[in-house]
């Protein structure tokens, strides 16, 4: 399985700069997990062949650019761009993002060949297939219906955490799986902001230790994500602090491979 984040930004020689500002992950080439950046990071290859879209939830930073995906592709999409999350976000969606004002509704808009763009719902703790994947979706704890992700191809299996606060559901359906290659997991705020962390629904370094002792797993590789940019030195110096194997900060851009 590959995956990869994809860059929020580049420099000025288009290099991918690691500050993440914008969540979105790549599976195989084929499936979107979030989409704050799919319209800005994708390949051109890339560009034709993501037609799934995992939400976990809709703040901005897992959105930001999913309605300009679907404007860049409109006329010449052969099948819709598939949205799959829980009917709380699709609902969320539809009245924050996709009414009229702020973009166009696009379920219910075709270009000669199909609907441009297609909510599959599902429910949380029940496996769903998207594209060659089976995935089950665990409420987490953040300010808004969140989502994390226990994503397989049926030989490898990983994890997203999304964006969450100290968390028990989500631990427990992944320690139910015999074997995860890799965990992403998300690190926002460094240890001396704990109280913003817990009321914003975010981890510190402290926090992710404090998660990872959850885990029945050993052996994975864990990819610490949706470091703030402004304090990713502090959050680096604080994750390698933590002196835990396999535990490093993903690098965005970059193709991983399990
Ligand atoms: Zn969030
Ligand atoms: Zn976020």
């Amino acid at each position: 399985m590959k995956i990869q984040l994809l860059p929020s930004t580049f420099d000025q020689h288009g290099c991918a700069s690691q500050e993440q500002r914008l969540t979105c992950f790549v599976i195989d080439d084929r499936v979107a997990v979030d989409a704050g950046s799919i319209a800005l990071g994708l390949s051109e290859a890339q560009h034709e062949s993501v037609r799934d879209v995992i939400v976990t939830h809709p703040h901005m930073d897992h959105m930001a650019t999913l309605p300009i995906f679907i404007d860049d592709h409109f006329a010449l999409l052969t099948e819709p761009v598939r949205v799959h999350a829980t009917d709380e976000v699709v609902a969320l969606l539809e009245r924050d993002v996709f009414n009229w004002t702020v973009y166009p509704r696009f379920s219910q808009l075709k270009n000669e060949h199909c609907f441009v763009m297609e909510y599959i719902p599902f429910r949380p703790r029940e496996e769903f297939r998207v594209a060659h994947l089976t995935v089950t979706a665990v409420p987490v704890n953040h300010i808004v219906p969140t989502v994390g992700l226990v994503v397989s191809d049926g030989r490898t299996t990983v994890a997203f955490s999304s964006d969450t606060a100290a968390t028990e559901d989500f631990w427990e359906v992944v320690n139910e799986r015999p074997d995860i290659s890799a965990l992403f997991i998300e690190s926002s705020f460094p240890n001396s902001m704990g109280k913003l962390a817990e009321v914003s629904g975010h981890l510190t370094p402290e926090g992710v230790a404090a998660e990872l002792r959850k885990l029945s797993h050993n052996h994975l590789d864990v990819l610490a994500v949706h470091l703030k940019p402004s304090y990713r030195e502090t959050l680096v110096r604080e994750l390698d602090a933590l002196g835990i194997s396999g535990l490093s900060a993903m690098e965005a851009g970059r193709a991983y491979e399990w």
